[in-house]
């Protein structure tokens, strides 16, 4: 039998990381693993390092700075995660944590050589420029945002210059059919209800906002090396096709699939293999349930997405400043400081007042990050 492959899984204690847990434990004779990472969740990392038979744990930010775990390799520091990627034990390495904590290990892991499965957007947004020339082979670097994956199944095989144009599928988020009066009284609490995924609090704000697909239009763009012309998004509010791809002869290929994210993180994990999901349990979608309705997103109503959209064209520092001005935003809101449309108008107000130019290194990027978190908090303050 072929040796397992083995796996260090960031950002293991959240949604993604569970999605990728549950089919690794699906296929013990498939995948091990070898390390999992999280920031500060000691309990919960602990307790999936016992289930899934880890040998390193990580913790990025320990509250207990003498923090350790028996019966484990214990380390901290967002430097162990370069270490972790380092190690000629790890093959595979799944980037789901949130935040930009993990570029630089994203770097290291590509430039090692080995897999990468990759659900973190804003290191791609951010640091694209510095991540996207250390691929170094087709299949190294494999999307598990479910968008991004199924652009990517629909491509495979194809040659770029046969490719036209590609979208990506919104549900459209728990707003989608309100009117501008309406969206002005939304609440954190009904934004956090999602219809279709259950996912982290930011990115469920940023579902609701439509920020996520504008961020994600940007993602594709970096991970396709495509230009904003030719990356749209759509509204399909039953969520079963994901991404699409069209062709210079006019096909489009889409990709239809339940809303789990255990799909594209299993199609990730065993690329360029399927794994039969269907045969552990999970359900297909039925030919009579299949729905291929889709409508455009109206921007004035989801001003979120047009200022990404408008951040992705205009590239440069703007794409990073987004970041970090969206997650302040989505703080504040979260503990009701601003309203939901207060979200879209801090984001602008931070975009509008940028003087600098475009970062030349990594280093520049990131700190454009906290610059767009700082004038945001500033604004909400205000
Ligand atoms: P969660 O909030 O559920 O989990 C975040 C994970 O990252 C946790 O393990 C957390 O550790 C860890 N983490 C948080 N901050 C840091 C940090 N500064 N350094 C290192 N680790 C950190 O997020 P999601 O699972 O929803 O999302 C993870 C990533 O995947 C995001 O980039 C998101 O945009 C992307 N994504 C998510 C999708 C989803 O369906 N949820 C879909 C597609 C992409 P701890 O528990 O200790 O805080
Ligand atoms: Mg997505």
């Amino acid at each position: 039998m072929a040796s397992k492959i083995r796996l260090a899984v960031f950002g293991a204690t959240g949604s993604v990381g569970g999605a990728v847990l549950d089919i690794c434990a699906r296929f013990p004779e498939i995948f091990e693993i070898t390390a999992l990472a999280a920031r500060s969740d000691a309990k919960k990392l602990a307790a999936l390092g016992r289930r899934h038979g880890a040998k390193i744990l990580c913790l990025t930010e320990p509250k207990d700075k003498g923090w350790r775990e028996e019966g484990f390799t214990c380390l901290t520091g967002r430097g162990a995660l370069s270490e972790i990627v380092e190690n000629p034990e790890v093959e595979h390495a799944v980037f789901a944590s949130s935040g930009t904590t993990a570029i630089e290990a994203l770097q290291r892991a590509l430039t090692r050589g080995i897999d990468v499965s990759l659900a973190n957007k804003e290191s791609i947004v951010v640091a694209g420029p510095w991540v996207m020339p250390l691929v170094k082979r087709a299949g190294q670097l494999r999307p598990v945002d479910s968008e991004h994956s199924a652009v990517w199944q629909c491509i495979e095989g194809a040659e770029k210059k046969e490719l036209s144009r590609i979208w990506l599928t919104a549900s459209g988020g728990p707003f989608r059919d309100y009117s501008a009066e309406e969206l002005e009284r939304v609440t954190p609490a009904a934004a956090l209800n999602h219809p279709v995924w259950r996912m982290g609090a930011k990115i469920t704000i940023d579902s609701a906002t439509l920020m996520n697909k504008g961020i994600e239009c940007i993602e594709a763009m970096q991970l396709f090396a495509l230009p904003s012309e030719r990356v749209s998004a759509l509204i399909h509010p039953r969520s079963q096709v994901h991404g699409m791809a069209e062709f210079t002869d006019g096909t489009v290929r889409l990709l239809l699939s339940p809303a789990d994210m255990r799909l594209p993180a299993a199609a990730a994990l065993a690329w360029p293999k399927r794994l039969p999901l269907m045969e552990k349990g999970l359900p297909p979608l039925e030919p009579e349930q299949w729905d291929l309705s889709f409508r455009g997103i109206d921007e004035k109503l989801f001003p979120c997405f047009a200022l990404a959209r408008e951040a992705g064209r205009a590239g440069g520092a703007y794409p990073a400043l987004l970041v970090g001005a969206d997650e302040s935003a989505v703080e504040h809101f979260l503990r009701a400081e601003i309203s939901y449309c207060d979200i879209a108008r801090v984001i602008s107000g931070v975009l509008e007042g940028y003087r600098g130019s475009a970062p030349s290194s990594l280093e520049e990027a990131t700190a454009l990050v906290e610059e767009g978190r700082a004038a945001a908090d500033e604004i909400c303050r205000r």
